[in-house]
Protein backbone atom coordinates (compact mmCIF):
# COMPACT_ATOMS: atom_id res chain seq x y z
CA UNK A 1 0.00 0.00 0.00
CA UNK A 2 1.38 3.34 -0.84
CA UNK A 3 1.17 5.89 2.25
CA UNK A 4 1.74 8.93 -0.64
CA UNK A 5 -0.89 11.02 -2.29
CA UNK A 6 -1.63 9.03 -5.54
CA UNK A 7 -1.84 11.00 -8.58
CA UNK A 8 -4.29 10.48 -11.24
CA UNK A 9 -5.22 12.90 -14.32
CA UNK A 10 -8.36 13.10 -15.92
CA UNK A 11 -8.49 12.26 -18.81
CA UNK A 12 -10.97 14.60 -20.24
CA UNK A 13 -11.59 18.62 -20.62
CA UNK A 14 -14.87 18.62 -19.78
CA UNK A 15 -15.48 20.75 -16.26
CA UNK A 16 -18.80 19.13 -15.78
CA UNK A 17 -17.15 15.69 -15.26
CA UNK A 18 -14.41 16.49 -13.76
CA UNK A 19 -16.50 18.34 -10.65
CA UNK A 20 -18.40 14.57 -10.78
CA UNK A 21 -14.99 12.66 -10.44
CA UNK A 22 -13.66 14.71 -7.89
CA UNK A 23 -16.82 14.61 -5.87
CA UNK A 24 -16.59 10.55 -5.87
CA UNK A 25 -12.53 10.70 -5.24
CA UNK A 26 -12.81 12.61 -2.13
CA UNK A 27 -12.61 9.93 0.68
CA UNK A 28 -9.46 9.01 -0.80
CA UNK A 29 -5.73 9.73 -0.71
CA UNK A 30 -5.73 10.50 -4.72
CA UNK A 31 -4.73 14.02 -5.65
CA UNK A 32 -7.18 14.59 -9.35
CA UNK A 33 -5.31 16.09 -12.59
CA UNK A 34 -6.48 17.62 -14.80
CA UNK A 35 -5.90 19.94 -17.73
CA UNK A 36 -5.41 22.76 -15.70
CA UNK A 37 -2.13 21.13 -14.86
CA UNK A 38 -1.28 20.30 -18.16
CA UNK A 39 -2.39 22.99 -20.67
CA UNK A 40 -1.06 21.50 -23.75
CA UNK A 41 -2.83 18.31 -22.66
CA UNK A 42 -4.42 16.45 -26.46
CA UNK A 43 -8.30 16.90 -26.66
CA UNK A 44 -7.94 13.32 -27.98
CA UNK A 45 -10.42 12.81 -30.54
CA UNK A 46 -13.24 10.49 -29.66
CA UNK A 47 -13.79 8.08 -33.33
CA UNK A 48 -13.86 4.91 -32.09
CA UNK A 49 -16.84 2.80 -32.91
CA UNK A 50 -17.65 1.94 -29.33
CA UNK A 51 -17.51 3.79 -25.47
CA UNK A 52 -14.92 0.95 -24.76
CA UNK A 53 -13.04 1.80 -27.20
CA UNK A 54 -12.79 5.71 -26.80
CA UNK A 55 -12.52 5.13 -23.40
CA UNK A 56 -9.35 2.91 -23.52
CA UNK A 57 -7.75 5.82 -26.07
CA UNK A 58 -8.50 8.41 -24.14
CA UNK A 59 -6.85 7.17 -21.34
CA UNK A 60 -3.89 5.69 -23.26
CA UNK A 61 -2.75 9.04 -24.74
CA UNK A 62 -3.14 11.12 -21.66
CA UNK A 63 -0.88 8.38 -20.17
CA UNK A 64 1.75 8.72 -22.54
CA UNK A 65 1.14 12.33 -23.01
CA UNK A 66 1.57 13.20 -18.98
CA UNK A 67 3.26 9.56 -17.93
CA UNK A 68 0.85 9.93 -15.08
CA UNK A 69 -1.95 7.08 -14.67
CA UNK A 70 -4.60 8.12 -16.35
CA UNK A 71 -8.64 8.01 -15.90
CA UNK A 72 -10.95 8.34 -19.03
CA UNK A 73 -14.96 7.72 -19.28
CA UNK A 74 -16.84 7.57 -22.29
CA UNK A 75 -20.50 7.93 -22.35
CA UNK A 76 -23.42 7.65 -24.41
CA UNK A 77 -27.72 7.89 -24.06
CA UNK A 78 -29.37 5.01 -25.58
CA UNK A 79 -33.03 5.95 -26.74
CA UNK A 80 -34.61 2.24 -27.12
CA UNK A 81 -37.23 3.98 -29.60
CA UNK A 82 -34.04 5.50 -31.32
CA UNK A 83 -32.32 1.39 -31.65
CA UNK A 84 -29.56 2.96 -29.55
CA UNK A 85 -29.20 6.46 -30.34
CA UNK A 86 -27.58 8.55 -29.90
CA UNK A 87 -25.23 5.98 -28.14
CA UNK A 88 -21.49 6.82 -28.49
CA UNK A 89 -22.39 9.55 -31.01
CA UNK A 90 -23.97 11.48 -28.14
CA UNK A 91 -21.58 14.34 -27.87
CA UNK A 92 -22.31 15.27 -31.50
CA UNK A 93 -25.60 14.50 -32.21
CA UNK A 94 -26.71 17.58 -33.83
CA UNK A 95 -23.74 17.88 -35.78
CA UNK A 96 -19.81 18.52 -34.66
CA UNK A 97 -19.11 21.59 -32.07
CA UNK A 98 -22.98 21.80 -31.17
CA UNK A 99 -24.71 22.77 -27.57
CA UNK A 100 -25.94 20.77 -25.01
CA UNK A 101 -28.83 22.29 -26.03
CA UNK A 102 -28.61 21.85 -29.52
CA UNK A 103 -28.52 18.03 -28.80
CA UNK A 104 -31.30 17.99 -26.69
CA UNK A 105 -33.56 19.73 -29.28
CA UNK A 106 -32.49 17.47 -31.79
CA UNK A 107 -33.23 14.36 -29.35
CA UNK A 108 -36.64 15.59 -28.86
CA UNK A 109 -37.45 16.40 -32.39
CA UNK A 110 -36.23 13.33 -33.34
CA UNK A 111 -38.83 11.71 -30.25
CA UNK A 112 -41.23 14.28 -31.08
CA UNK A 113 -44.07 11.48 -31.60
CA UNK A 114 -43.30 8.96 -29.54
CA UNK A 115 -45.93 8.42 -26.71
CA UNK A 116 -44.02 9.29 -22.72
CA UNK A 117 -44.28 4.65 -22.06
CA UNK A 118 -41.89 4.35 -25.11
CA UNK A 119 -39.44 7.01 -24.25
CA UNK A 120 -37.11 4.61 -22.32
CA UNK A 121 -33.82 5.47 -22.34
CA UNK A 122 -30.40 4.54 -20.79
CA UNK A 123 -27.17 6.11 -19.83
CA UNK A 124 -24.18 4.01 -20.19
CA UNK A 125 -20.60 4.83 -19.03
CA UNK A 126 -17.41 2.74 -19.67
CA UNK A 127 -14.42 3.91 -17.37
CA UNK A 128 -10.62 2.79 -17.76
CA UNK A 129 -7.46 3.56 -15.72
CA UNK A 130 -4.27 3.37 -17.59
CA UNK A 131 -0.85 3.62 -15.89
CA UNK A 132 1.48 1.94 -18.47
CA UNK A 133 1.11 -1.58 -16.51
CA UNK A 134 -2.30 -2.19 -15.44
CA UNK A 135 -5.49 -1.68 -16.98
CA UNK A 136 -8.88 -1.59 -15.39
CA UNK A 137 -12.33 -1.25 -16.97
CA UNK A 138 -15.40 -0.59 -15.20
CA UNK A 139 -19.11 0.33 -16.24
CA UNK A 140 -22.08 1.73 -15.12
CA UNK A 141 -25.76 2.23 -16.34
CA UNK A 142 -28.58 3.54 -15.31
CA UNK A 143 -32.54 3.41 -16.72
CA UNK A 144 -34.90 6.46 -17.27
CA UNK A 145 -37.00 8.16 -19.59
CA UNK A 146 -37.14 10.72 -22.18
CA UNK A 147 -39.29 13.88 -21.12
CA UNK A 148 -40.75 16.15 -23.89
CA UNK A 149 -39.30 19.07 -22.04
CA UNK A 150 -36.49 20.32 -19.69
CA UNK A 151 -36.75 20.37 -16.03
CA UNK A 152 -33.92 21.55 -13.72
CA UNK A 153 -31.12 23.47 -13.96
CA UNK A 154 -28.02 21.09 -12.40
CA UNK A 155 -25.93 18.80 -14.48
CA UNK A 156 -24.98 19.16 -18.11
CA UNK A 157 -25.68 17.35 -21.54
CA UNK A 158 -28.92 15.51 -21.59
CA UNK A 159 -29.56 15.27 -17.75
CA UNK A 160 -32.82 18.07 -18.23
CA UNK A 161 -34.76 15.88 -20.37
CA UNK A 162 -33.60 12.40 -18.66
CA UNK A 163 -36.53 11.50 -16.04
CA UNK A 164 -34.99 8.97 -13.37
CA UNK A 165 -38.56 7.15 -11.92
CA UNK A 166 -37.53 6.00 -8.46
CA UNK A 167 -36.57 9.66 -7.53
CA UNK A 168 -39.72 11.21 -9.67
CA UNK A 169 -36.82 13.32 -10.57
CA UNK A 170 -35.15 15.01 -13.80
CA UNK A 171 -30.86 14.31 -13.30
CA UNK A 172 -30.67 18.05 -13.55
CA UNK A 173 -32.61 18.37 -10.26
CA UNK A 174 -30.07 16.50 -8.60
CA UNK A 175 -27.23 17.65 -7.02
CA UNK A 176 -23.84 15.69 -7.30
CA UNK A 177 -23.65 13.75 -4.75
CA UNK A 178 -27.20 12.89 -5.46
CA UNK A 179 -26.34 12.42 -9.14
CA UNK A 180 -23.43 10.01 -8.43
CA UNK A 181 -24.96 7.71 -6.22
CA UNK A 182 -27.40 6.34 -8.81
CA UNK A 183 -25.79 7.71 -12.09
CA UNK A 184 -24.09 5.73 -14.88
CA UNK A 185 -20.97 7.21 -14.22
CA UNK A 186 -21.41 6.95 -10.50
CA UNK A 187 -21.52 3.55 -10.61
CA UNK A 188 -18.99 3.16 -12.36
CA UNK A 189 -16.64 5.66 -10.54
CA UNK A 190 -17.92 3.36 -7.51
CA UNK A 191 -16.63 0.28 -9.03
CA UNK A 192 -13.49 1.90 -10.15
CA UNK A 193 -12.47 3.09 -7.05
CA UNK A 194 -13.26 -0.39 -5.21
CA UNK A 195 -10.81 -2.02 -7.88
CA UNK A 196 -8.19 0.42 -7.23
CA UNK A 197 -8.51 -0.19 -3.64
CA UNK A 198 -8.43 -4.19 -3.81
CA UNK A 199 -5.03 -3.70 -6.36
CA UNK A 200 -3.77 -1.34 -3.58
CA UNK A 201 -2.89 1.69 -6.49
CA UNK A 202 -5.33 3.94 -3.83
CA UNK A 203 -6.90 3.95 -0.21
CA UNK A 204 -9.60 5.05 1.87
CA UNK A 205 -8.35 7.45 4.10
P1 LIG B 1 -18.56 11.83 -23.58
O1 LIG B 1 -18.25 11.38 -24.96
O2 LIG B 1 -18.35 10.78 -22.56
O3 LIG B 1 -17.87 13.11 -23.24
O4 LIG B 1 -20.10 12.15 -23.49
C1 LIG B 1 -20.86 12.34 -24.64
C2 LIG B 1 -22.02 13.26 -24.40
O5 LIG B 1 -22.96 12.57 -23.61
C3 LIG B 1 -21.73 14.56 -23.69
O6 LIG B 1 -21.38 15.56 -24.57
C4 LIG B 1 -23.05 14.86 -23.05
O7 LIG B 1 -23.91 15.49 -23.96
C5 LIG B 1 -23.59 13.48 -22.77
N1 LIG B 1 -23.34 13.08 -21.39
C6 LIG B 1 -22.26 12.45 -20.87
N2 LIG B 1 -22.41 12.26 -19.57
C7 LIG B 1 -23.61 12.78 -19.25
C8 LIG B 1 -24.32 12.89 -18.02
O8 LIG B 1 -23.90 12.47 -16.94
N3 LIG B 1 -25.53 13.48 -18.11
C9 LIG B 1 -26.05 13.95 -19.27
N4 LIG B 1 -25.43 13.89 -20.42
C10 LIG B 1 -24.21 13.30 -20.41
Amino acid sequence: MKDNIMKIVLATHNRDKIKELKAAFGGTNTELLTFDHFPGMPDVVEDGETLEKNAQKKATEIYHYTGLPALADDTGLEVRALNGAPGVKSSRYAGEGVTYAQNVEKLLFELREISPEQREARFRTVMVYFDGKNTIKTEGCVQGRILTGAAGTGGFGYDPIFYYPPLKKTFSELNIEEKNQISHRGKALFKMIDALCEMNLIKEV
